[in-house]
């Protein structure tokens, strides 16, 4: 079972045409005497094994081949999700069968990310990690089984060749010359693919299946190809290595997934899914009932790029510091900004699933955001562009204690003390010498409260040669101290955020924002980079309440009035956090 750290943020999912299909099979009792001999393995491992104790199994098989994505986020969730919704299991599978890009940083990143979303495969005693490769000695010994009953042919057509002959939409394939080998020939060619005599390249293993298939994917699709290469985790052993559409379906059977569930793209490849294992069942290999595989729309994003080839561009070409850039939509990247498991799942369930591609706003990400975020973060005082104001009637040298609730919705959770002294840090925006209609802050003789504090009347200020306001006067009302007898005697209108001079300390805040300002990046023939967004972060200097020195690393924040923030994970030293901003308070792209 799946855990979940908090699940509170996670609504009753919203119902969806996998849960419909879900529910469907656990009424009919489909699954009812799938047995489990508590790892992978073929018909005869699990024949002796127990009734499996999951009502389902699903899988996440990420290939080991670069950096987790929001989109990715959508596939842990629903696999996981699923699996914790139906009393089910959830597999996490490195599907690494290509032996050149995959490599142990990515296994680990994406292990990490994985359990950082709140999911687990561990149950108990077993542990669901499984990796595609362990599984090569049965998926060699699949293609023989295929070979032994007249399925598979070694075909030494050129590359060129097969695509030739492979045909069109409209028209038929032609049969390979080397379609009709032996079985016999088939052997003994296929073991010296796998004994190294053949160059890679120069022949490959091919499924028997329909040539003149409407459906291209059933075009006797390669399966087997000899590829010399070292393997992270198999070494040097194998000289072939087996076709995705080959060994994703063995993985699935060998792994008793009931439910395969991925993205669109692979509809058409779901005949040969089905075709693969019924013929490996009849072989005697597999044993029914057998996975199947269910198709969804991939998740495209407003204002954010997800192909992995444009995310290597803009690492590689320095847009974004790199992987793990606040403003990349990789997982470490949006951790590091300050994104919560929690808005993860939100978002998850609430775009759903659906079988039809779409684009979802990114808005709806960021509203996610502040909802989990409004919730647990505390409030703090930050002044992001500060000028002086000074309390002309406040006794020189003296300060005192104001308190100021760390959540305005759950007072368990306290007060801190912040000081107020005679001279405090305000915002340049919360004073204007002469006030447009509608200002109900700092302008002269108006009266204000400093939150958590007095009320002041602004008495006056001054401004340096260049006609910029450097400091404002102002006067206090004793009588006015929030929290004390009495103190709301005086009405106000404004209420404006300080920190005390002599108090407050000065730490970089990275002002992030959306790293395009296109909703399409790259739309109309244009390049993607031509759209990315010059402002897509400001480095500023802000007067911060002193708490905030003690800030751990990655603890969030909401600045109040200003949005969420978070402690930057790698760039924070102790005693002097580095603050990036997660999100605003409310949405400044709506137009
Ligand atoms: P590649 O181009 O290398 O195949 P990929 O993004 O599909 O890249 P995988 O490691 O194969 O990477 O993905 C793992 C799983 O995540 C797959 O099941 C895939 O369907 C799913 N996935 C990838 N991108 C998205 C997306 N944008 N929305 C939803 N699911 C996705
Ligand atoms: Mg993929």
């Amino acid at each position: 079972m799946s855990s979940e750290k908090n699940p509170k943020h996670t609504p009753a999912s919203a119902s969806n045409f996998i849960r419909a299909i879900i529910e469907k099979d656990l009424s009919q009792h489909k699954y009812a005497s799938k047995k489990w001999a508590g790892s992978p393995g073929d018909a005869q491992h699990q024949a002796a094994g127990q009734v499996d104790f999951a009502k389902i199994r699903t899988r996440f098989p990420p290939e080991p081949n670069g950096y987790l994505h929001i989109g990715h986020a959508k596939s842990i969730c629903l696999n996981f999700g699923l699996a914790r919704d139906y009393s089910g299991v959830c597999h996490l599978r490195f599907d690494d069968t290509n032996p050149e890009k995959e490599s142990q940083e990515y296994v680990d990143s994406i292990s990490e990310m994985v359990q950082w979303l709140g999911f687990a495969w561990q149950n108990g005693a077993e542990s669901n990690l499984y990796f595609a490769s362990d599984y090569f000695d049965h998926m060699y010994h699949a293609a023989e089984l295929l070979i032994q009953s007249g399925l598979a042919y070694v075909d030494q057509q050129t590359a060129e060749e097969m695509r030739t002959n492979r045909g069109t939409l409209t028209e038929a394939g032609k049969d390979s010359p080397y379609r009709n080998r032996s079985v016999e020939e088939n052997l003994t060619l296929f073991r010296e693919m796998r004994d190294g005599k053949h160059a890679d390249g120069s022949m490959v293993l091919r499924a028997k299946v329909d040539m003149a298939s409407p459906n291209i994917n059933m075009r006797d699709p390669a399966i087997y190809r000899v590829r010399k290469a070292h393997h992270h985790n198999t070494g040097d052993k194998w000289c072939i290595y087996p076709m995705y559409t080959f060994a994703h379906p063995i993985e699935d059977a060998l792994e008793q997934i009931t439910h395969s569930i991925c993205t669109l793209e692979f509809e058409d490849q779901r005949p040969f899914y089905d075709w693969l294992l019924e013929q490996l069942a009849d072989a005697g290999m597999l044993s029914h009932p057998l996975p199947k595989q269910y198709e969804f729309a991939r998740l495209n994003l407003t204002y954010v790029v997800l192909s992995k080839r444009k995310l290597i561009q803009l690492v590689e070409e320095k847009h974004v510091t790199g992987w793990d850039d606040p403003r990349l939509p990789t997982l470490a990247g949006a951790r590091r900004r300050g994104y919560t498991p929690e808005g993860f799942r939100l978002f998850a369930d609430r775009i759903g699933v659906s079988k039809a591609d779409s684009w979802i706003e990114y808005t709806i990400l960021e509203d996610c955001m502040r909802e989990t975020l409004n919730e647990t973060a505390e409030r703090r005082i930050a002044v992001l562009d500060p000028i002086k104001l000074v309390i002309d009637n406040y006794p020189e040298g003296q300060s005192e204690d104001c308190f100021a609730p760390n959540h305005p919705l759950k007072p368990e959770l306290g007060k801190r003390t912040v000081q107020l002294s005679k001279e405090l840090w305000i915002e340049r925006e919360d004073f204007m010498e002469a006030p447009s209609k509608g200002y109900f802050r700092l302008f002269p003789d108006n009266l204000v409260r400093l939150r958590y504090g007095y009320v002041v009347k602004c008495t006056g200020f001054e401004k340096d040669a260049a006609g910029h306001v450097t400091t404002v006067h102002c006067e206090y009302l004793p009588d006015t101290k929030s929290g004390t007898p009495g103190s709301d005697s005086v009405k106000v209108k404004g209420n404006i955020h300080w920190v005390s001079v002599a108090h407050a300390y000065q730490a970089e805040i990275r002002m992030y924002d959306r790293l395009f300002k296109e909703a399409h990046p790259g739309s109309g023939d244009k390049d993607f980079l031509e759209d990315i967004n010059p402002d897509s972060v400001k480095v500023i200097a802000a007067q911060l309440e002193q708490s905030l020195q003690g800030a751990q690393a990655a603890e969030t924040f909401q600045f109040e009035r200003h949005g969420y923030f978070v402690a930057d994970r790698k760039d924070s030293i102790s005693g002097n956090p580095v603050f990036n901003r997660t999100v605003t308070l409310r949405d400044s792209w709506q137009k």
